[in-house]
């Protein structure tokens, strides 16, 4: 062959090769390298070819593909990752290779002559190896070898060198395609799968004739954002990282766990998956997500509430799956969080059992079925009784006395919310306004509970004043509750509202603090007397640091900012101390009292205090 022909020859492999990769994606990157190899092999009559990526943060090099195929390869591969430090030295090259280095039969290469001979079982040989470069950086090395001595001519090498940085280019648009993908497919927090990549996965796994029942396992955090505004979301992001890598932890690799955003995650086991074997795993993720995390020097612990719900290839969509599971938590939570549920027919009967309330609703407000308890507020110090709080029931004909919580979200998901708050207001302040005439109660508080819906509607501060002069209040004994949600929902709306509940001359008070979203940085500026600290905080005071942590961090913000702190939900004498002993003493719960009907609140105004069952003097 003449040089011109054998350069012209060369020119052809180059351009073969670069149109072989030019269409190459991640998927099929690996099969076509292989083809190139195979190619190479025959054109440069070599005995064999391979194609390695360096992994820098690892310091190893990784096969990628060879050619020919070897037989009866072992697992796992001594070839497959090789690292730099344990490297004979002609592997060891390939670390930081910019130019092609030949070696051919000598002693100096005798360890990588051996290893080649064990594992491929053929005589010495000589090898090309040339460099991937990308800039500065070695990313991998493209080998020829040849069984016995084979010389290399500059234009052979000067064609590998071409071939090499087209397979440069390829690694690098692969990265970039990978990369790209992650990002799509993943949390940047935690980097779990995200939302996008969960319903892409749900499709798969529920179209017909996949194996089934698909098991979702929906996570959601009590309280996770409480952390977040009281000990910042340098903390809450830790905290969550941490989670994640625990569910990582606690799953078999396979399983695919996304996080939704916020604090909800969902956990897709990777098997066919019954509800027994679903709820069990719920219970065995549970215990290792409530297990302590060090932020700060405080422990933290965080209650999770885990919905469990199946759902059937071919019968079920991805959104049935999910909705269930949805649902499942939020019964869950609604039974006071920390619980796990598992989807149930009874869950659509909620359904109906909420059809039925907002059928009845209209009327029940007309007809007199619904009445007021009232929970008394205590000084811890002393049993003083400081004020009563109005908390509204239904008797229902057939279910009984139903709790708030049964029928509010449905009376405002029907724009029944106004009525209902105008009728216990007006209820609340005729029946205070009696036990004033009777003599009782004159230092006391009422507290109303107001829905968000109420206090965004038009008109609502005027009915206040109305209600307040109608029976003769003064303003300053009447405190309306709001919850921290609404305030910051719509801050200006809010703000406007209480500047008239001001000059009207009520009270405010922010109810279930440290659950809802942060009125934190809004509490300088708001006409707001009191802060409710959430039961949820109080009730495991003395037993949960984390707790504790919050409940100072509160305690502590209410004295910057000069408000009266109340506790809710203290159910046991050790919340009471540890209440007292750092400064709160003002608290409602079911130690000092469970909400009682109007006939005995006012017996309580009268005694002006209840006994207290636990000494008030706090430990020395
Ligand atoms: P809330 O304002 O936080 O009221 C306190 C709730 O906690 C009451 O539940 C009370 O019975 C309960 N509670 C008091 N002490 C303890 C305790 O030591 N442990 C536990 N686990 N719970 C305790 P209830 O009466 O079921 O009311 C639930 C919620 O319904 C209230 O929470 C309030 O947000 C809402 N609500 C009640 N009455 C009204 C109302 O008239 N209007 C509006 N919009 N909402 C109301
Ligand atoms: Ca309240
Ligand atoms: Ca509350």
């Amino acid at each position: 062959m003449s040089e011109k022909s054998t350069s012209n020859s060369l020119d052809l492999v180059v351009t073969a090769v670069a149109t072989q990769l030019m269409a190459v994606n991640a998927a099929t990157s690996v099969n076509v390298a292989r083809k190139v190899l195979a190619d190479l092999v025959a054109h440069f009559d070599v005995d064999a070819s391979f194609l390695r990526h360096n992994d820098h943060n690892i310091r190893a090099t990784k096969l990628v593909a060879d050619w020919p195929l070897r037989p009866n390869v072992p697992d796992p591969d001594p070839l497959a990752v090789v690292y730099f430090d344990e490297a004979d030295p002609v592997f060891a090259l390939a670390e930081h290779l910019k130019e092609p280095a030949v070696f051919r039969p000598e002693p100096a290469t005798e360890d990588y002559q051996r290893r080649i001979q064990e594992n491929r079982h053929i005589p010495p040989t000589s090898m090309a190896c040339v460099p991937l470069l990308s800039g500065d950086v070695t990313t991998g090395v493209l080998g020829f070898v040849k069984w016995g001595d084979r010389d290399w001519r500059a234009e052979e090498l000067n064609a590998l060198k071409a071939i090499a940085s087209l397979f440069a280019q390829l690694q690098a648009r692969v990265e970039a395609e990978d990369q790209l993908r992650y990002l799509a497919e993943h949390d940047d927090l935690t980097g779990l799968h995200n939302r996008r990549a969960l319903l892409a996965h749900l499709d798969e796994r529920l179209a017909p004739g996949m194996p089934g029942p698909v098991s979702a396992l929906f996570f959601d955090l009590d309280r996770l954002k409480a952390i977040n505004d009281y000990l910042g979301h340098t903390a809450g992001d830790w905290f969550i990282r941490v989670l994640a890598e625990r569910l990582r932890e606690g799953t078999d690799g396979r399983s695919l766990i996304a996080r939704l955003g916020g604090d909800e995650f969902v956990v897709v086991p990777a098997a066919p998956m019954e509800s027994d074997t679903a709820e069990a795993l719920a219970y065995r993720l549970q215990s290792i997500l409530r297990e302590r995390v060090a932020i700060d020097g405080e422990m933290l612990t965080r209650t999770v509430s885990i919905g469990v719900a199946l759902g059937f290839p071919g019968r079920d969509t991805t959104s049935d799956l999910l909705r269930r599971a949805d649902q499942a938590v939020l019964t869950a939570k609604s039974s006071g969080g920390n619980k796990i549920a598992v989807f149930s027919d009874e869950m659509s009967l909620d359904i109906e059992f909420r059809n039925d309330i907002e059928l009845h609703l209209q009327s029940v407000i007309e007809n007199g079925a619904l009445l007021l308890h009232y929970l008394p507020e205590v000084d811890m110090r002393t049993g003083e009784i400081l004020a009563a709080e109005a908390l509204v029931r239904w008797q229902h004909p057939t279910r009984g006395l139903l709790s708030p919580d049964a029928f509010i979200g449905v009376a405002e998901s029907i724009n029944l919310a106004g009525e209902l708050g105008r009728w216990v207001m007006r209820s609340a302040c005729a029946e205070f306004a009696r036990w004033r005439a009777q003599g009782v109660g004159h230092d006391a508080v009422l507290r109303i509970n107001v829905s968000p819906v109420q206090l965004v509607t038009d008109g609502f501060v005027e009915s206040v004043a109305d209600i307040i002069e109608e029976f003769g209040l003064d303003g300053g004994s009447v405190c309306l509750e709001i919850t921290e949600s609404v305030v910051v929902q719509d801050i200006e709306t809010t703000r406007i509202t209480l500047a008239g509940l001001r000059n009207v001359g009520v009270r405010v008070a922010i109810d279930d603090f440290g659950t809802g979203y942060s009125v934190l940085s809004h509490l300088k500026s708001l006409p707001v007397d009191t802060l409710k600290i959430d039961k949820s905080f109080v009730r495991e005071l003395g037993f949960n640091a984390g707790d504790l942590a919050i409940v100072r961090a509160v305690i502590a913000l209410a004295e910057a900012f000069d408000l009266q702190l109340v506790a809710e939900g203290v159910e046991t004498e050790t919340a009471a101390l540890t209440l007292l002993r750092h400064g709160c003493h003002r608290a409602q719960g079911f130690l000092l009292s469970r909400p009682v009907p109007g006939g005995e609140m006012a017996a309580l105004l009268a005694q002006g205090r209840i006994p207290l069952h636990f000494s008030a003097t706090p430990h020395v």
